[in-house]
């Protein structure tokens, strides 16, 4: 058959309930007990399979009730029926198909990407320009309010030759952020130390609060004030001399537009499931560095389907240069979906240049983990 013409003929859901082994607190709310998570099957003539997953988080991107609804009744319409080519113009409809709701457009364009990688051989990285690196640094987050269970973590990560932690801040008292980066930096001086708030400060007390912060040099500061504090922001950019980085404020390209110019930023957490999907993720990145932003690929609460995607995404796109944080699938999920395990070690994400996204879901384990069993 020609160039994609095969017609895409299947296209299923499962609304995943993935259990975690630790409670996480962060500026927006909390994840204990499991993670909900959609995935996505689009099967083509000739038998091939493409995969995708929306993970929502319903107190930062949306509910995986409204991203289960998107892709079922507003998105599965238009793509059945159709032909494997047509993946931009079918993305360019789910954008007016349904408001909102990322996160489906982010599973979407993934499981598009991966049936055209699985007809045509080639991975998914390479459907988006090719390889720019070797592989990418990988961050692992710190945020459980029991010091102690992070205080293991981390000597599994030193262990484990993982270089980098991002602490979550602002959860709880002021002087528990001060007493676990004095921590940091007195035992765990090997770890490159990141800080992420979540929006937890008032713009009033977040100077303060992130002046102190600011002694510890932590490689940045990660969203301090509420997603649609612009001037907060701003003004904190401009009195703090550690990169301030904004990640509920930027979306998509759109709010990247409005970023750069209200200056709010000294770069941007890049997430596929924010921006809805691997392209416009890379014109979140692109956009920041054309303005001398740096760029960082951040994630929600994902499983290794998701990991997959944003790695291959962040492969392609040169512009994202501060590593990712992609951890959850080894370090936070009781256990993962994948056929095989994320692949990641010694401190780095290695990029798959198998056809597609490279390794694909168990079925055992999306039957064992659908809230519908
Ligand atoms: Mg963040």
């Amino acid at each position: 058959m020609g160039e994609m013409q095969q017609t895409i003929t299947g296209y299923d859901l499962w609304h995943l309930e993935l259990p975690v082994v630790a409670v996480r607190s962060h500026g927006v709310g909390q994840m204990d007990g499991s993670c909900e998570i959609i995935v996505l099957r689009l099967m083509a003539e000739g038998g091939d399979e493409g995969w995708g997953e929306a993970a929502p988080w319903s107190v930062f991107t949306g509910s995986p009730e409204a991203s289960y609804a998107a892709l079922d009744r507003y998105i599965r319409p238009f793509v059945t029926g159709r032909k494997v080519c047509e993946r931009e113009r079918i993305m360019a409809e789910a954008q007016y198909a349904v408001a909102h709701c990322s996160e489906a457009k982010a599973a979407l364009e993934t499981a598009l990407l991966d049936l055209e990688g699985q007809i045509s051989g080639r991975p998914v990285h390479a459907l988006l320009g090719g390889r720019k690196c070797e592989n990418i640094p990988l961050s692992v987050s710190l945020a459980n309010p029991d010091w102690d269970a992070d205080i293991d973590l981390l000597a599994r990560l030193r262990e484990e030759g993982v270089g980098i932690v991002k602490l979550k801040t602002g959860f709880s008292e002021h002087e528990f952020d001060l007493m676990r980066l004095e921590s940091l930096r007195s035992d765990w001086t090997d770890f490159s130390v990141r800080v992420d708030y979540n929006q937890a400060l008032k713009p009033d007390e977040a100077i303060r609060q992130v002046r102190e912060i600011e002694l510890f040099l932590p490689d940045f500061i990660e969203q301090p004030v509420e997603r649609h504090a612009f001037g907060a922001m701003a003004r904190l950019r401009s009195e703090i001399n550690v990169p301030l980085l904004a990640d509920e404020s930027v979306f998509g390209p759109e709010d990247m537009e409005n970023a750069t110019s209200f200056g709010i930023c000294d770069g941007v957490s890049v997430k596929i499931m924010k921006a809805g999907g691997l392209r416009r993720a890379r014109k979140v990145a692109r956009m920041a560095s054309a303005n001398g932003l740096a760029a960082y690929g951040g994630d929600m609460f994902e499983s290794g389907l998701a990991h997959l995607a944003g790695a291959h995404m962040i492969a392609a796109t040169p512009e994202i240069s501060l590593g990712c944080e992609f951890y959850q699938a080894r370090y936070y999920l009781a256990e993962d979906i994948l056929e095989m395990p994320f692949p990641c070690s010694r401190g780095v994400v290695e990029i798959p240049d198998k056809p597609g996204l490279g390794i694909r879901p168990d079925m055992g384990k999306l039957e064992f983990f659908s809230r519908d069993r």
